[in-house]
């Protein structure tokens, strides 16, 4: 059996990372069209001032990875001849760069804001259409050449988008498990490795340990080590373990939400977190396992609920159409070990919610309040 595993050129973090941009940008071109998200313009743009060694082209991102907005920056970079793309933000802008990078053919570093997803790291732009829904996988040759996350800024973020990647770093661990069984393709179309196996549980043992103690720390905007910690699981550890270890019924599930509208304005990682849940109860998972799963989302404040996802009056028919989405041919749900289908992924998310629904009204009379 041959595996492959499959790496970022270089992954720099720290509180302060972002005076160390430039030097990174050198080592590979000139002049660099960077791509920003509106909400941190800023606050990064002290460190994209020209120097001796690399001069910028500022873009604003427009907030969808779509095929419209990677066509216009790739023109603007063709324009102005720069050497490297830069994304600066969150995991749209982040895909939306590396897609650029790879239409012009030239490196890409991405500057993570947000430790909201695991996209950074990966050779994988998810494409979507101009309103939201989930439109392709856009598979990229390698992964971006650095990647470098300040976690100062991460710290003076809302807390929400580092809960939200906790949500979808929760994923990896269960999804790489369930290809090493199934003996299922990672994201490069081979078998992962030990390697990488390995690293999604550390991605899951880290959010354990430290998940908690992160979002504190984030909700006082300051960098601790647990931050620190958390900031390298969701972003690198759950980047390296869902590539080289493998997606399946989580982020499966995931894509299926997004055909209902009213869970567009949830994000990638809190529909991921349902998608986990749904998917521990879909391959019959101990019940101590299910129950750290969710008393982990509880603690931290990820959705157990589909009501807390926008779906509290969904019917029947519409969560079944969202299961039949999750199933369709060529998405990971086929990574998942065991006969599944449809009727049983639409069954797993109800009984996920009735979990969830019932830790909620348990939560009165929890043992703290009772004693
Ligand atoms: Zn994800």
């Amino acid at each position: 059996m041959i595996t492959t595993t499959i790496f970022p050129g270089r992954y720099v973090q720290g509180a302060g990372a972002m005076q160390s941009l430039a030097q990174e940008i050198a080592r590979l071109a000139p002049k660099a069209l960077a791509i920003i998200d509106r909400s941190v313009e800023t606050l990064v743009a002290d460190h994209l001032k020209d120097t001796d060694a690399v001069s910028f082209v500022i873009e604003r991102f427009s907030g969808e990875c779509c095929d419209v907005e990677i066509d216009r920056l790739v023109a603007v970079a063709r324009a102005q001849a720069c050497g490297v793309v830069v994304g600066i933000g969150g995991g749209k802008s982040a895909d939306t760069a590396k897609a650029s990078a790879h239409a012009l053919g030239v490196p890409v570093v991405i500057v993570p804001t947000l430790a909201s997803t695991d996209a950074p790291c990966s050779a994988l732009a998810v494409i979507y259409t101009s309103h939201g829904a989930f439109a392709r996988y856009l598979v990229l040759p390698h992964n971006p050449d650095v990647v470098l996350v300040d976690t100062a800024l991460i710290a003076r973020a809302p807390v929400r988008f580092l809960v939200s990647g906790m949500g979808d770093a929760l994923s990896t661990w269960f999804e790489a498990e369930d290809c090493r069984i199934k003996q299922a393709a990672n994201m490069t179309g081979r078998v992962g490795s030990m390697t990488a196996y390995g690293l999604a549980r550390l991605c899951y043992d880290t959010l354990i340990a430290y998940g908690p103690a992160a979002r504190e720390a984030c909700e006082a905007a300051v960098v601790t080590p647990a931050l620190e910690h958390i900031v390298e699981a969701n972003t690198l550890l759950s980047g390296l373990g869902f590539e080289s270890g493998g997606l399946s019924g989580a982020h499966a599930i995931h894509n299926g939400l997004t055909i209902l509208e009213e869970t567009h304005r949830f994000w990638h990682g809190e529909k991921v977190a349902i998608g986990t849940q749904a998917l521990l109860l879909l391959t019959d998972r101990p019940p101590s396992v299910i129950a750290e799963a969710y008393d982990f989302c509880e603690a931290i404040g990820l959705p157990i609920t589909l009501e807390q996802i926008g779906l509290g009056a969904v019917t029947d028919e519409r969560l079944l159409a969202v299961a039949e989405a999750a199933c369709v041919p060529g998405d990971t749900m086929h990574n998942v070990p065991g006969e599944v289908t449809a009727e049983r992924v639409f069954a797993a998310l109800k009984a996920a919610d009735a979990a969830g629904r019932a830790r909620l009204e348990r939560r009165p009379i929890s043992p703290r309040l009772a004693a």
